[in-house]
Parts: C-alpha cells; sequence; structure tokens
C-alpha cells in the first residue's frame, strides 16, 4: 500500500494545479471543518512514530504542547543529514505541497500560527522547489491570515541550513534557526515546553508531517490497522549501498527485511552476499545476513539490538572489509562532533585513530578492547545522540567481527614489518646502489 510514494512519479506533482488535481489540500479542508482536538485526536489515534529517527509518537509528542493562545512554534526538520538517507529530499523535490498541507493541519490541530522548514543547505534545488510551493499556497488562501475563511492563521518560513549534520539534531536546529551556532542544548526543558525563542516548540521530520493529510483522509483508525501494532503505517524508506536497484521504496511497516533488500532493491551484485547492513542509517549497529528475515519495523529492529532510526538500509556486501567501513563511519562523526562534550569530542577522534593504527599495522588485538571500552563510555554519556552515532556501529562491528578484526590487526602488522625490512638495506647491496665512486 501506498500513500506518500502513489502520485510521486506524477509529472508536475510539484506544482498546485496537478496537486489539487490528485486531491490534494482535500484533507486540509476536511481538518478546518473539525475542532483543533479532534484533529489532534485523529493524529494520537493513528500512533504515528516519528519518522526522523527517534520514533516518538507524533500524537503524543504534540500533546506536551500547552494549550491557548501563545507564541507557539512548529519547526519541520528538513535537514536530512544522516548518512544514506535521502526519502525527504524525493519528497520535497517531487510533491512539497504534501509537506506543506501536513504543516498547516498540524500547525491547526496545536494551535500554531508561525512555522518553520528547516532545509539543509545542500538542498538547494529543493528549497528553491518549496519557496515556490510555499508561493503557490499562500496565493492561493492555503497559508496566511484566515486560511479557507477558518479563522486560522500561519505564517510559513523556509530557513536554509548550512549543512551540519549536528543541525538535524533538534536543539542544535533551534539554535541554528535563532541564528546562532548549531550547539544541542541541555534537555530538559524539552522543546515542548521551552524550543524556538524560549516558546513551545513541535519538531517533527519532513515525511511524518507529510503523512498528516492521508491521516486526517483515511482516519486515524484506518491507518493505525496498517503496518504493525506498535509500528503503524507505511515507511519510505531509502536502500542504499551494496544492492542492485538503490533507491526510495514506500513499505508496511513489518515487511521482512529480505524483502526490502532483496525483492525491492534488488540484492547485492552477482556473485556476492550481504555481509551486514545498516538497518537505520550510518548510526544503527549493523546487522548481519542472519537478521535478514527480521520484519522491518521499530520493535524488531530494536529487539534485535539496534534501530530503524530514520528507515535507511545501507547494505555492505563481501567484497569489503569491516575496517574500511568503521574508518568510513569514525571519520564522519568525528569530523561532525560540535566538541561541546568531551566523551564525544574525544572519543570519536580518539576512535579514529585506533582504526587508523589497524590499518597501519601498528595496532594489537588489545586495542580492539580498548576501542570497545571507549565506545562504551561514549553511549549515553553525551548532550546529544551524536556520540552514540558513532560508538554503537563501531561497537557493534567489534563485536560481530572481532575474528576479521583480529585477523586484519596480523596482516596489517606483517604489512608493516615486510615494508620496514625493505627499506633496511644490506651494506654491499648499498654500495651497488650508491654507484662507482665519482671522480673528480
Ligand atoms: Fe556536540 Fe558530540 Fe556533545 Fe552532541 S554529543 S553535543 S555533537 S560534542
Amino acid at each position: 500500500m501506498k500513500l506518500l510514494f502513489e502520485d510521486i512519479d506524477e509529472p508536475g506533482l510539484n506544482t498546485l494545479p496537478i496537486y489539487e488535481r490528485r486531491g490534494g489540500y482535500q484533507a486540509l479542508r476536511e481538518a478546518l471543518a473539525l475542532a483543533p482536538d479532534e484533529v489532534l485526536g485523529q493524529i494520537s489515534e493513528s500512533s504515528i512514530r516519528g519518522r526522523g529517527g527517534a520514533g516518538f509518537r507524533m500524537g503524543q509528542k504534540a500533546g506536551f504542547l500547552p494549550h491557548g493562545d501563545m507564541d507557539k512554534y512548529l519547526v519541520c526538520n528538513a535537514d536530512e543529514s544522516e548518512p544514506g538517507t535521502f526519502k525527504d529530499r524525493e519528497l520535497m523535490q517531487k510533491s512539497p505541497h504534501m509537506l506543506i498541507e501536513g504543516i498547516v493541519i498540524a500547525a491547526y490541530a496545536t494551535e500554531i500560527r508561525r512555522a518553520f522548514i528547516y532545509i539543509r543547505g545542500e538542498y538547494e534545488h529543493q528549497a528553491d522547489i518549496l519557496e515556490a510551493a510555499i508561493a503557490e499556497a499562500r496565493d492561493a488562501g492555503y497559508l496566511g491570515e484566515d486560511i479557507l475563511g477558518s479563522g486560522h492563521s500561519l505564517t510559513l518560513v523556509l530557513h536554509r541550513g548550512a549543512g551540519a549534520y549536528i543541525c538535524g539534531e533538534e536543539t542544535g536546529l533551534l539554535d541554528s534557526l535563532e541564528g546562532k551556532r548549531g550547539n544541542p542544548r541541555l534537555k530538559p526543558p524539552f522543546p515542548a515546553i521551552e524550543g524556538l525563542y524560549h516558546g513551545p516548540t513541535l519538531i517533527n521530520n519532513v515525511e511524518t508531517l507529510a503523512t498528516v493529510p492521508h491521516i486526517i483522509r483515511m482516519g486515524g483508525e484506518a491507518y493505525a490497522k496498517l503496518g504493525t501494532e506498535t509500528s503503524t503505517g507505511t515507511k519510505l524508506v531509502s536502500v542504499s549501498g551494496d544492492v542492485q536497484r538503490p533507491g526510495n521504496y514506500e513499505i508496511e511497516l513489518g515487511v521482512s527485511s529480505r524483502e526490502l533488500i532483496y525483492g525491492l532493491a534488488g540484492g547485492p551484485p552477482s556473485g556476492r552476499s550481504v555481509k551486514f547492513w545498516f538497518p537505520g542509517g550510518s548510526s544503527a549497529p549493523v546487522l548481519t545476513a542472519d537478521d535478514l528475515d527480521l520484519p522491518y519495523d521499530f520493535d524488531s529492529m530494536a529487539k534485535a539490538g539496534s534501530m530503524l532510526g530514520s528507515g535507511a538500509i545501507i547494505v555492505v556486501d563481501d567484497s569489503h572489509t569491516v575496517l574500511e567501513v568503521a574508518l568510513k563511519v569514525a571519520k564522519f562523526y568525528a569530523h561532525e562532533s560540535c566538541g561541546k562534550c568531551v566523551p564525544c569530542r574525544e572519543g570519536t577522534n580518539w576512535t579514529l585513530k585506533m582504526l587508523e593504527r589497524i590499518q597501519s599495522g601498528e595496532a594489537t588485538p588489545m586495542d580492539l578492547d580498548i576501542m570497545a571500552s571507549v565506545c562504551e563510555q561514549i553511549i549515553g554519556n553525551c548532550l546529544c545522540v551524536l556520540g552514540d552515532a558513532m560508538a554503537m556501529p563501531i561497537g557493534s562491528m567489534i563485536e560481530k567481527f572481532r575474528e576479521e578484526l583480529e585477523a586484519e590487526i596480523e596482516a596489517a602488522r606483517e604489512r608493516a614489518d615486510a615494508a620496514a625490512l625493505e627499506d633496511v638495506v644490506p651494506l654491499g647491496v648499498a654500495d651497488e646502489r650508491a654507484g662507482p665512486m665519482p671522480v673528480h
């Protein structure tokens, strides 16, 4: 069953006339005929969990916002910075009005009158498309004062980020939106109580908000029947890495992971097999080929010791070493650490250095124990999730592929010893290499 991607390849869907022809903004009309509480009730009944990574129920999160007339904000997180995730990009590029409609409905349900879309700096093309769509929606009366004569008003502003991973973290995003350096904040207070400009703020991911019109149109109860009991609805999944048909796929939560990786994405190239895979972006602990028959949903991934995260599957086949993938992961997070807290700032750098020691043949198996212990000490001890985002996948690679890493340490040491021996030139050979004595 497809909801978000049902018409995604319809030419011109990014324009208002085509979106309206496909039933666009009907959900908004239906929502405005209800009281805000009733709309929020539908969202809660759907049990939709946030599609950005944390998997928190949207209805519950929105319910934390205080009621009444005050400066409250809705922020759409369009930073999409997790490696392997590119679903929101396609959604914004091809169906920007679906997101705008979802934002207007969610703002109505929570009595919010100011909303922002924080989009990552690299998404210039998508930002241009969104800006054009916002202008169209405003001209048509779906945004601005007294929307469709309902008395509800909403100002929607698109804000372009500068491409830092940490601005995808909700409080780092808020700081960046306020014009400061994008550093995560200490929680509590949580954004629902004190967020943007110290006002109560609802922050949701692009996909979550774009699903809201579908929830309203089909009803929260019907939506909750899709997927599994605790992971309701459909989900966009970005599949990349060693697969024959990488791309975004919409699935009902709970399908088998094998169906996703092999059935939809075509599996690894011929002659290759899955060695391991990240089920929720590069920050998720890796799973192996033994886990391919697990249902792809929030709870099954958590039970297997990983997470569904933003719904980004990265497949690694048997042509790659664990070390090369671990190095890429560690390098990325060490570079993106904002440096505000010690376990993350130092831990990510130390892990990267130890992986580089393995590569250069300077490590011993004891370094694996030290690295595992560094990862353990990072997890749960940082201000935001970035530290964990490096420690969890690296820790899982050490745990699941220790033998391979030990063999890699041994092989790299032998290579380094052999190279060192080559540099030691025997005395006689040195004379020969030097050639005849020059005659002056
Ligand atoms: Fe910054 Fe890392 Fe601490 Fe997050 S965990 S606040 S990125 S130093």
